[in-house]
């Protein structure tokens, strides 16, 4: 089958990589834009979950209906910037819609779907790039101080029933054998034998990176200003180089991915939900598993690099300064899992997930032709990864892809 030749995918997040490799090995001759160094962006610090059992949409109502109260406390999981509010309407107008129970129960089994694939999928990428060790064996856990905390979390662990993912409930004795460090005043924990991490994904992205160019793939260092389009897509523009002509491209720029759009005439409904790590390089605790606390709304990973200690949402925009007060909050609250934790030489690091209102990825061609989009993958970016790549270079080819993409299309907006 004949292939445009020249491809640009925009954006060398995860994503994007990934994608550029899935295509150049299809044997297209792709070019991957990024305007900083590959991996920087979100898929530089996120909590190296392979989190599988996370696909809930964030509409359901044991979330939103604890929206109101979390506003109004300062350390809650969700914060939004006051001078921000006006600007969130519509896309909280959209997440109020995706609330409704007939369409929960559909976009519950489109995050299920790729759920189901995506451990095998990374698993099967680490592999060709030599760097199957890079994935843990161990699963996560997820931590309940009560009845309350776990009756809380019930509809996740029925939503991971009712689609077959494996969990297993501990007891707290059960609970400390496996995580001595972890607080007595934990009651139940719940284990997820299937959400692995990954021990760096800043080097994931590095890898896929290494063997798109080993594979004759050219990185090129520039920012996109613009896309140059007639009745089919021929190039982008710029800031330094000029035009680069292309035959088709790639919108994979994380959750600056809407500026492209608009740029094309095609608003999306694509907001940031800014979250923050402070890795901890000699915590004074050790863990073997990922830990999540759902009632404290954080995440413990043990990386490469030390302890990884993240997620809460602040809605912010993609301009805004970090404020660091929001990592602080979630070591606070690691704090309370992990007594022992000591944080004396640590970094903090902010980064934009990109966000659809619906909590599902768009992966799909444009309105205009040439443009494909692969974006909106939220809180599981590096989870979908793989998979989106596979699927993406299907649809891109012609092939029947692996899953029905309808419900990823851009046109459901
Ligand atoms: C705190 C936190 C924790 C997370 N934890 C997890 C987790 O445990 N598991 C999981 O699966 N996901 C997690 N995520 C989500 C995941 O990190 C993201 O979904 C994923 O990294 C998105 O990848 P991306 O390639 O789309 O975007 P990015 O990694 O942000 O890459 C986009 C790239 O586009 C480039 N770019 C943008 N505009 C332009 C332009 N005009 N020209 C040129 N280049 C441009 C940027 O420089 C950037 O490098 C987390 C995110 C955060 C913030």
């Amino acid at each position: 089958m004949l292939h445009p030749s020249r491809t640009i995918v925009i954006g060398a997040g995860v994503i994007g990589a990934a994608i550029a490799l899935e295509l150049q090995k299809r044997g297209r001759s792709v070019t991957l834009i990024d305007r900083d160094a590959p991996g920087r962006g979100a898929s530089f610090g996120n909590m190296a979950s392979i989190a599988v059992t996370e696909f809930m949409p964030a509409s359901r109502p044991s979330v939103w209906k604890q929206i109101p109260g979390w506003l109004m406390d300062p350390e809650g999981p969700i914060a939004v910037r006051p001078s921000y509010m006006p600007r969130l309407v519509p896309w909280f107008w959209r997440f109020l819609k995706a609330s409704q129970p007939s369409t929960l129960r559909e976009l519950e089994a489109q995050g299920a779907a790729l759920c189901h694939r995506a451990l095998g999928d990374t698993q099967a990428l680490l592999a060709e790039l030599g760097a199957s060790d890079e994935i843990t064996q161990t699963g996560c856990l997820s931590l309940y101080a009560n009845d309350a905390d776990f009756r809380a979390d019930r509809d996740h662990i029925e939503i991971l029933e009712r689609f077959g993912f494996a969990h297993e409930v501990l007891d707290a004795e059960a609970l400390r054998a496996l995580e001595p460090a972890i607080t007595y005043s934990i009651q139940t924990a719940v284990l997820f034998p299937e959400n692995r991490s990954l021990k760096d994904p800043y080097r994931y992205v590095l890898r896929i990176v290494e063997r798109f160019e080993a594979l004759g793939g050219k990185v090129l260092r520039d920012t996109v200003t613009g896309i140059e389009r007639g009745a089919w897509v021929s190039g982008v523009r710029l800031e330094q180089a000029g035009v680069l002509e292309c035959d088709e491209l790639v919108l994979a720029a994380g959750a600056f991915t809407g500026r492209l759009a608009a740029e094309i005439g095609e608003p999306i409904p694509l907001e940031t939900e800014r979250g923050y790590h402070t890795q901890i390089m000699e915590p004074g605790v050790s863990l073997s598993h990922s830990i999540i606390w759902p009632a404290r709304a954080f995440m413990v990973t043990p990386t490469a690099g030390g302890l990884r200690i993240g997620g809460t949402v602040e809605m912010a925009g993609l301009d805004a300064p970090p404020n660091w007060n929001r990592a602080k909050i979630t070591v606070k609250r690691a704090k309370e899992a992990l007594p022992d934790l000591q944080v004396v030489s640590a970094t903090e690091w902010m980064g934009h997930r990109p966000a659809f209102p619906d909590t599902v990825p768009v992966m799909s061609a444009s309105r205009t032709p040439g443009v494909f989009y692969a974006t909106g993958h939220g809180h599981l970016g590096l989870t979908y990864a793989a998979t989106t790549a596979l699927l993406m270079g299907q649809l891109m080819s012609g092939e029947t892809p692996a899953l029905d993409l309808a419900p990823y299309s851009v046109t459901r907006f």
